[in-house]
Formats: structure tokens, C-alpha cells, sequence
């Protein structure tokens, strides 16, 4: 039987391997492990890929989102206690940047289509206490539109993305300047590399994003132990420093992007052209948008026997994510909170493989054994 493995890295590296391995000897024979320059380069690369001024590349996506809340404290734009948007459908990590620098996650449902956040609930959520919103561009799919920018800009609130999982993607910008890439769209962006995500390293990395470059520098400074300058330190800061190793990994699968982003649509539009049956809903291509399809995920019912036939067939899935935030143990305080859409979501919601080698064929032949499932 053929086996369709949901991801396996080793073998979604392999086309560019030796490449990677070439990068690799030369960081080691460097004798430069941190600050080299890989990192600066990197950070010059994913600045001009999302049109941004300033990226300060650091050890993981979860500390590119805390350093972007802690550094709007230390400028005094944010405090302890105040409230941030966030949507309710997405990794525990958004909200966890916000409760660890004393602040709140003020959760916001999803729509169906999108899987993102409802625009539509954001006037509800307002007070006082509210000052910014986190955008999540979850799966691959740009959150952004007209009425999302309008309130963020009539009530002040900064807009902070979570590009953990849309590296490159474009929302288009109606009534601005057409077409926004991710991490750009807003007032800054903490970006993952975490080896599975859409533009992953070979370990832990991650960069934060701005064009505000009085936040780019306080980044800067508190992810290196609060100093501006040598031995000089202007903040009680943090070590957050990315591996040269990794810089250099990440350059070269950047070059590759496109390319790999191309691939993804190829299978998105496969699966969602040759999934017929009922039982299955696909998830929404957007004409206005260039989703990345950092997930392909579908929505099913009966979605333990779904999994389990598949697995019988060879075909490996995953669940992003059977919990949400809200309904984790430690986030105990949402305990009574409903947000419908998210919590439908987080029981049906199912990802294909969608990494190297799934390539046109395979994404047929998984169609066609998904297109045989009876519930
Ligand atoms: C992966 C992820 C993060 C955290 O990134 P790490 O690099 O694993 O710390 C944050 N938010 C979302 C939506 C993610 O998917």
C-alpha cells in the first residue's frame, strides 16, 4: 500500500539538502555562530520580503510576539492589565506573548470561511482597556479587510500580526496601496521558523517585524540582555539571539519560497478541485488573497473515523488544533467563555498533507481514497 506520510521533514528537506549542508560546513568552518553575517543578511531579506524597514531575527516565534508586547511597554504605549484582541481559533502561543508580559487576551471568534477573525465582533469587544489587536494569519490564510483597519485606526488600537504560519502571503489592500505581504500589514509583526512552519529552520527561530524604528530598536536591545550598546544595559532584557546555523538554514530555503508556495497552491487547488464528497468541506480559496497553505485543512463530522480510515489507507493527517486556547487548563479563566465558531472548529477540523513529496498525483489518489469514506 502506498503511504502518504502527513509531514516528514527529512523528506520535505530533501530536494534542497545538499544546499543546506553546504550552508551548514560553511557557518561551522566560519568560526561565527551568533551576530554573523547570515543573521544580518536574513534580517535585510525578510525585511524586503515584507516590505518593511526594519527585522530583528531572534530564537523563536513565541519570543518575536513577547518582545513586540514588551517593547510597546518599554515606550510606554502598552501596560500591564491592558487588553489585546485576540482570536480564539489559534495556537496557545498568541495568547501566551500577551499574559506574559501582564496583559489580556481579549478573545474574538472566527469566521467559517476564513477560519480567522470575525471583524464583524470587534466593535462588541472594544473598551477602554483595549489597545491592540493580534491578527493570526492562521493555516496560511491572510486575516485582513476594510472594517478590521477602520476600527484599529479609529480607536488607536496598534496592530500587532502573528505571521507564525504565512510567511509570504499577500492580503490585498482595497482602498490602500493594492497588495500587502504578511508581516507588513500592521504595526509589527513576531514571525515564526519552527521547523514545520511554511519557512522553518532546521531548530528553533523566529524575527520580529516593524518599520517603527524606535520599536525595532528597543526589540533589538531587549532581546540582548536590555543593552543598546556593549555593557551597557537600558533594560532589565532577555536572551533571544537566533543561531547563525539557523540564519543561514533559513536563507537558503527563502530562496526556495516561492517556488515551495507555488507548490502548496498546486495541492490546495487539487484537493479542493477532486474532494467531492459531502461529507468533507474544503477550505475557501480566496481570488483577493494569496493564501500559502502552511495547512491544508478540511471539516468533517465524524472526524475520529474519518482519521482512522484514512491511517487505514495510508494517508497521515493531523488536528490544528483539537483545543483552543480557551478551554486549556492553564487559561482556566475562559472556562465559561463560548465562542461557537471556534469550538465547532476545533471538532472537526482535520489537515492533509500537504508538504514535499505530496506532489499533483498523490493529492489526487488521497482525494479519491477520501472521496470512498462512509461515515
Ligand atoms: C508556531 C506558532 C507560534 C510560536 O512559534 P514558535 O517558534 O514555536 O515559538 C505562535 N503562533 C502561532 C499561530 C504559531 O503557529
Amino acid at each position: 500500500m502506498k503511504r502518504y506520510p502527513f509531514l516528514d521533514l527529512k523528506l520535505a528537506n530533501e530536494p534542497i539538502v545538499d544546499e543546506l549542508k553546504t550552508a551548514a560546513c560553511q557557518v561551522i568552518d566560519s568560526g561565527r555562530y551568533l551576530h554573523g553575517e547570515h543573521t544580518e543578511l536574513l534580517e535585510q531579506e525578510m525585511a524586503q520580503l515584507c516590505q518593511v524597514k526594519y527585522c530583528v531575527a531572534v530564537s523563536n516565534g513565541l519570543d518575536a510576539l513577547r518582545l513586540v508586547i514588551r517593547g510597546y511597554k518599554e515606550m510606554g504605549l502598552l501596560h500591564d492589565g491592558d487588553k489585546v484582541i485576540v482570536p480564539a481559533n489559534t495556537y496557545v502561543a498568541s495568547l501566551l506573548a500577551v499574559s506574559d508580559n501582564g496583559l489580556v487576551p481579549c478573545l474574538c471568534d472566527v469566521r467559517p470561511d476564513t477560519m480567522n477573525l470575525d471583524s464583524s465582533q470587534l466593535e462588541g469587544l472594544l473598551s477602554p482597556a483595549v489597545k491592540a489587536i493580534m491578527l493570526v494569519h492562521l493555516y496560511g490564510t491572510p486575516c485582513w479587510d476594510e472594517q478590521l483597519m477602520a476600527i484599529a485606526k479609529q480607536h488607536g488600537l496598534l496592530i500587532i500580526e502573528d505571521n507564525a504560519q504565512a510567511v509570504a502571503a499577500q492580503a490585498s489592500t482595497a482602498g490602500l496601496n493594492g497588495t500587502t505581504t504578511t508581516g507588513g500589514l500592521g504595526n509589527a509583526t513576531g514571525m515564526s521558523f519552527y521547523p514545520t512552519k511554511n519557512l522553518g529552520a532546521l531548530g528553533d527561530a523566529g524575527c520580529v517585524l516593524t518599520s517603527d524604528e524606535q520599536l525595532a530598536a528597543t526589540v533589538r536591545a531587549l532581546a540582548n540582555y536590555g543593552a543598546d550598546r556593549r555593557y551597557h544595559n537600558i533594560y532589565k532584557g532577555l536572551n533571544c539571539r537566533i543561531d547563525e546555523l539557523q540564519a543561514a538554514m533559513l536563507r537558503v530555503k527563502l530562496k526556495h519560497l516561492p517556488q515551495e508556495t507555488e507548490r502548496r497552491n498546486m495541492i490546495a487547488r487539487t484537493y479542493s478541485e477532486h474532494i467531492t464528497t459531502p461529507l468533507v468541506t474544503t477550505p475557501a480559496i480566496f481570488p483577493h488573497m494569496r493564501q500559502v497553505w502552511h495547512q491544508y485543512v478540511v471539516r468533517v463530522k465524524h472526524r475520529d473515523q474519518f482519521r482512522a480510515y484514512l491511517e487505514a489507507n495510508g494517508v497521515g493527517t493531523d488536528i490544528h488544533y483539537a483545543t483552543p486556547p480557551h478551554r486549556q487548563p492553564c487559561y482556566s479563566e475562559y472556562k465559561s467563555c463560548h465562542l461557537p465558531v471556534t469550538e465547532t472548529l476545533a471538532s472537526e477540523v482535520v489537515s492533509l498533507p500537504i508538504a514535499h513529496p505530496i506532489d499533483e498525483q498523490s493529492a489526487i489518489e488521497i482525494s479519491n481514497i477520501i472521496n470512498n469514506f462512509n461515515d
